[in-house]
């Protein structure tokens, strides 16, 4: 066995988390965790993944769920496109496969949702097959180990890890592989503060020789960030208040938030009372106070929200058909944003 490979194995065995999905070779729940865990960390992605498992023990329960109760499940982690994508996933597994987990490579790919990496880690995981799973932690790894300049963020340079990768698993048990090369970059290897002096492979490290820890690994674009300004209204009427459920190919989709006035900067209460009055055709004389104010961030953009209050003492009417009235207790059953669900929480 490769001398650095098996150091890794030796330091995974005493040192690996105990995490649930991996004691399973159910295909169905290493998919879970891994969609779970996508830009979730893995304290929070262990609770929503028990409570996935638990409401849904199986691709079928999953597919026969309706889209909102799944959202609902979902809330709170954020990329909802993931929950959706889950979704209808297990609704292809279902009519395609009748019920059972595609077995190979090419075929857990094609499922929406997934890319390179998840298909590599199912089908190592669960099917003990050799693919190499490169994620964000392995790429640092890997780039540091091997002193390995070229950028992560360039698809061209995928190979180049690829390849060193490949050769590292061969012959090796593959799940045992990508676990421990995995758990080398999210607990020992780490961005910012890299746990050298008791680094494993250490001895063998390219990087710590020739001093690049600190500029490896390589990324050639920056993150560009959209500032946005949501206007959100609670409109409270009677024993409830009023929601509309997001449409079209944007953040959210199909969730429910309070009826929204996106502009282009922030609105004072002169603007807030045209604007709504322009838009949802309610008296343009009503009183409005402003709420409170929340920085809502995410992955590319910022949400200024500012969060209006109405009162009503008519039922108002809308020019958008798609805003609806809700009770107090009804609203609980519906997929929102954390945003929305911690504002209203606070209310
Ligand atoms: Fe990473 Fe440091 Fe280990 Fe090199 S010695 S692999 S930089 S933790």
């Amino acid at each position: 066995m490769n001398q650095i490979v098996f150091e890794i194995f030796q330091w995974f065995s005493k040192n690996g988390r105990n995490l649930p999905w991996r004691n399973t070779k159910d295909p169905y729940k290493i998919w879970l965790s891994e969609i779970i865990l996508q830009q979730t960390q893995i304290i929070q992605g262990q609770a929503y993944y028990e409570k996935f498992v638990e409401n849904f023990p199986t691709v079928n329960a999953l597919a026969n769920a309706s889209e909102e109760k799944v959202l609902k499940l979902w809330q709170g982690l954020g990329y909802y496109s993931r929950a959706r994508n889950l979704h209808k996933a297990a609704r292809i597994i279902k009519t395609t496969y009748k019920g059972k987990f595609p077995d190979n490579y090419v075929d857990i790919l094609q499922l929406p949702g997934i890319g390179e990496y998840t298909a590599a880690a199912i089908s190592s995981f669960a099917y003990h097959m050799p693919y190499p799973a490169l994620d964000g932690n392995v790429y640092r790894f890997i780039s540091r180990l091997y002193n390995i300049d070229a950028a992560i963020d360039e698809p061209k340079n995928k190979k180049i890890y690829m390849a060193v990768l490949t050769e590292l698993i061969h012959n090796q048990d593959p799940a045992i592989f990508n676990n421990a090369m995995m758990e080398m970059g999210a607990l020992v290897c780490k961005p910012a503060l890299p746990d050298c002096k008791n680094c494993c492979v250490a001895n063998y490290c390219e990087a710590l020789k020739s001093g690049t820890i600190a500029k490896l690994p390589v990324k050639n674009k920056k993150l560009t960030i959209k500032n946005r300004y949501f206007n959100y209204l609670f409109i409270d009427y009677k024993n409830g208040f009023y929601i509309e459920k997001r449409t079209g190919k944007d953040i959210w989709e199909n969730l429910y938030q309070l009826p929204l006035i996106e502009s282009l900067k922030p609105l004072d209460i002169s603007e807030i009372a045209e604007a709504i009055s322009k838009e949802l055709s309610i008296q343009s004389t009503l009183p409005i106070t402003l709420d409170k104010e929340v920085k809502h961030v995410l992955t590319h953009q910022k949400l200024h929200t500012r969060f209006w209050i109405l009162k009503p003492e008519k039922q108002p009417q809308f020019k958008n058909n798609d805003i609806i009235f809700t009770d107090r207790l009804k609203y609980k059953k519906l997929a929102l944003p954390q945003l929305i669900a911690n504002y209203l929480l606070h209310l």
